[in-house]
């Protein structure tokens, strides 16, 4: 490839203690968490708005385990507030603790109070911001360089939190990373989300009790399940306190348009990509989350091919509604709100820290002294070549712990990564990257990098005990 050679003068900026790259679900933990423990904290985002995947991907259901204490469950409550999540019966779950509930938000109100929360604490928030460098000293780094709107420039602190998703930070900081199956690239396949509006549920639950077989009566994970019935559904959907549902797969409006010879082949493709069409109540009561589709080959670093599958995906978005406006009763004044902004990559860089987390110790309901949060969710592998899931349960009250050394990033000794570019193999990262537990893995870092800049020491020399009492309390020692 032909280069060109730039001299660059790059301004300083004014430093922070704590600087945290990337403001999606674990940037937000760990940057509300930095600045609340007295840490002076800046949290750079690309986009302009917090949540990542979440409210500019439009994931917005939250997958949480209900004994996750402090910022999730209070994020959770101040949605709840609003009405703007739809809590689980029993949110927050009574002791002992249960398993992973699944959390409907609304992306909007999620950005507001991400917002608000984070300027109460006093964190800086710097919107339109990409972290291109790091600057480093030795095994220190001592900056970040940013570009934006204003320019270029570094931005000094004292430590960092790497939570870009992608372990940018970490790559430019010249950290280890592993990318695809041993290396190869090859990840977890993803997908657009989108939002409907104005759907009149009460006339689609009507049709579905009139036309049972529309609905997949297996949920996701391929166990019968009694409760997907149009009745029940109706119950949780409709009710004065609803709660979570996917509804359908449309199995015989699928078939008929399969047969449809006016149907392209690129349409057919499209309602074929997972088992069926399905949909996810909101906390607003005409609207419902599409979360469909799917683009494998995808190259999550590579631009050009993130755009690409972008264009690909907002189309198949606008096939299946275009599918459930024809097809559903319910659907027929129904509007495409809004499809994702960002495409949903599951995985791309798995950065590596002190310790390296692997689907044994998701098997081993692995138990760790130096343990920050605790996870019981499913492996959840979406197959990278093309359809399928790979699941693997906890039973109830199952569970494996997170290390703290598994955030601090190998051979640097004040830069620390969160969410779903965290120090895990491929396997297990599919089991450990819901959104509640990013929000929780980065509250314990934020906590971490103010103890270590407030104690004089370095990250991996902070009272363990004091951050776990804090972070993680229903540890079992
Ligand atoms: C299709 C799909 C379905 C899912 N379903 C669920 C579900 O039902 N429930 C659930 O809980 N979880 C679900 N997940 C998982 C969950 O949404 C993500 O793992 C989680 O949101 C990741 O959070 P994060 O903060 O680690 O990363 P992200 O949300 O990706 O946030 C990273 C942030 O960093 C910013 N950024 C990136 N690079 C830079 C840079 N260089 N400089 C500055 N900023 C940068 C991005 O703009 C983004 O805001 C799903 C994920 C996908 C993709």
């Amino acid at each position: 490839m032909e280069t060109y050679r730039e001299v660059l003068q790059t301004p300083i900026a004014q430093g922070y203690d704590v600087i945290v790259a990337g403001g999606g679900s674990a940037g937000f933990g760990a940057a509300l968490n930095a600045a609340r423990c007295g840490a002076r904290t800046l949290l750079i985002e690309r986009e302009y708005m917090i949540g990542g995947i979440m409210t500019a991907g439009l994931m917005a259901k939250i997958a949480i385990e209900p004994f996750m204490t402090g910022i999730p469950t209070e994020f959770l409550m101040r949605l709840g507030k609003e009405k703007m999540a739809i809590p689980y019966e029993s949110f927050p779950a009574p002791w002992p603790p249960s398993e992973m509930v699944e959390v409907p938000v609304d992306a909007e109100t999620c950005k507001l109070v991400a917002e608000d929360m984070l300027t109460e604490a006093g964190a800086r928030i710097l919107y339109g911001t990409l972290v291109v460098g790091a600057v480093r000293e030795g095994e220190t780094v001592t900056g970040v360089i940013v570009e934006n709107k204003s320019g270029r420039s570094v931005i000094p602190a004292k430590v960092f939190i790497d939570a870009s998703g992608d372990g940018d930070l970490c790559a430019y900081a010249g950290a280890e990373f592993e990318y695809g199956q041993n290396g190869n690239g090859v990840c977890s396949a993803s997908n657009m989300l989108s939002r409907i509006a104005g759907v009149d549920l009460a006339k689609t639950f009507d049709y579905l009790e009139e036309h049972p077989d529309e609905i997949t009566h297996r949920n996701r994970r391929g166990n019968e399940s009694f409760f997907l019935n149009a009745t029940i559904l109706r119950e949780y959907a409709l009710a004065d306190n609803p709660q979570f549902i996917q509804v359908g797969g449309f199995d015989e409006s699928v078939k008929r348009t399969l047969e449809d010879p006016s149907v392209s082949d690129w349409e057919k493709n499209v309602l074929k990509l997972r088992s069926g069409v399905h949909f996810m109540n909101t906390p607003i009561r005409d609207q419902v989350l599409i979360n469909a589709g799917r683009y494998t080959g995808l190259k999550g670093l590579d631009a050009q091919s993130v755009s690409d599958a972008i264009v690909e995906c907002r189309r198949q978005n606008w096939c299946i509604f275009r599918f459930l406006k024809k097809n559903i009763p319910g659907f027929e004044h129904a509007t495409l709100a809004e499809t994702g902004s960002i495409l949903g990559i599951r995985e791309t860089r798995r950065v590596k820290c002190d310790y390296w987390h692997t689907v044994e110790d998701f098997q081993r309901r692995a138990r760790f002294d130096d343990a920050i949060l605790r996870s019981d969710d499913s492996i959840e592998f979406h197959n990278p070549a093309g359809g399928g899931i790979h699941f693997e349960l906890y039973t109830k009250g199952e569970y494996e712990e997170i290390s703290y050394r598994s955030i601090l990033v190998k051979g640097l000794t004040n830069l620390m990564v969160v969410g779903r570019c965290w120090s895990a193999d491929q396997l297990s990262l599919s089991a450990n990257r819901n959104i509640g537990f990013c929000m929780g893995m980065g509250q314990a870092a934020g906590m971490a990098a103010a103890m270590a800049i407030q104690g004089g020491t370095d990250i991996r020399h902070i009272d363990i005990k004091a951050l776990q009492k804090a972070v993680y309390p229903l540890k079992e020692n």
